[in-house]
C-alpha cells in the first residue's frame, strides 16, 4: 500500500500560501509508517514547531492500472474518506527555500491519519460537487468542495499512472481547501464527508 498526495489543487489555498499554480498535479508520498488509523491519536512530533493540519479527501485504489486513460479513471478507484495531511511547515519552507524534497516535512510517522470508513463513489450524486470540512475543537476550520480543485480526480489518475503503477488498496490525498493552520497538544480534529464525520482524534 503507498499513499500518493497531490499539493497545492485548490487555488485559495495557493494563495494562502504564496505558491505558484501548478501547470501540472504537484505529486508527493508519504510511507505506509504515516498512516494513523482507528481514530489513534496524533504525537506532536519533537522536530518542528509549527505543524500543520490539511484536511483532504482520499481516494482508495480498487484496480491496478498505469497509463490510464482519463476516461477509464473512474473504474480504478471506488471509494472516497477523508485524511489530514499533516504537515511540518518550518520543515517544509526550509526546503522549499532550497529547493529540496518535502519528504521529512509531509511523510513523518503519523502525519496520515485516514478515516476508517471510506463511502463507495455509488453513493455520491455528483463527483464534482462534494463538500468536505475539518474542525479543530468543534470550530470549522476549512470547507473544501470538489468543485474548487484544479485537477479532477480522473486527472489525478491519468497524471499519476503516468508514472506509478497503481495497486489496489493504494490511497490518494486529493488536495486541501484554504484554511490551512497550525496544531497545538490538546486540540481535537475531526473531519467531515458532506454531514457525516468520518474522523476524529486527539493531538498529544
Ligand atoms: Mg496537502
Amino acid at each position: 500500500m503507498r499513499i500518493f498526495a497531490i499539493g497545492r489543487n485548490y487555488a485559495e489555498h495557493i494563495k494562502e500560501l504564496n505558491n505558484e499554480r501548478p501547470d501540472e498535479p504537484v505529486i508527493f508520498t508519504k510511507p505506509d509508517t504515516a498512516l494513523l488509523r482507528n481514530n489513534a491519536p496524533f504525537y506532536y512530533p519533537d522536530f518542528s514547531k509549527d505543524v500543520h493540519y490539511e484536511g483532504e479527501l482520499v481516494l482508495r485504489i480498487c484496480k491496478e492500472g498505469k497509463n490510464i486513460e482519463e476516461k477509464f479513471a473512474h473504474k480504478y478507484y471506488d471509494a472516497i474518506g477523508i485524511g489530514v495531511d499533516f504537515t511540518a511547515r518550518d520543515l517544509q519552507q526550509k526546503a522549499k527555500d532550497k529547493g529540496l524534497p518535502w519528504d521529512i516535512a509531509k511523510g513523518f510517522n503519523g502525519s496520515a491519519p485516514i478515516s476508517d470508513k471510506f463511502i463507495p463513489v455509488s453513493a455520491f450524486g455528483d463527483l464534482k460537487n462534494i463538500n468536505f470540512s475539518l474542525q479543530v475543537d468543534g470550530e470549522t476550520k476549512q470547507q473544501g468542495n470538489t468543485s474548487l480543485m484544479l485537477f479532477s480526480f480522473d486527472y489525478i489518475i491519468l497524471y499519476l499512472s503516468r508514472f506509478f503503477t497503481l495497486k489496489t488498496g493504494d490511497l490518494i490525498f486529493t488536495g486541501t481547501p484554504k484554511g490551512v493552520g497550525p496544531v497545538k497538544v490538546g486540540n481535537v480534529l475531526s473531519a467531515y464527508v458532506e454531514q457525516e464525520k468520518l474522523l476524529e482524534f486527539e493531538v498529544r
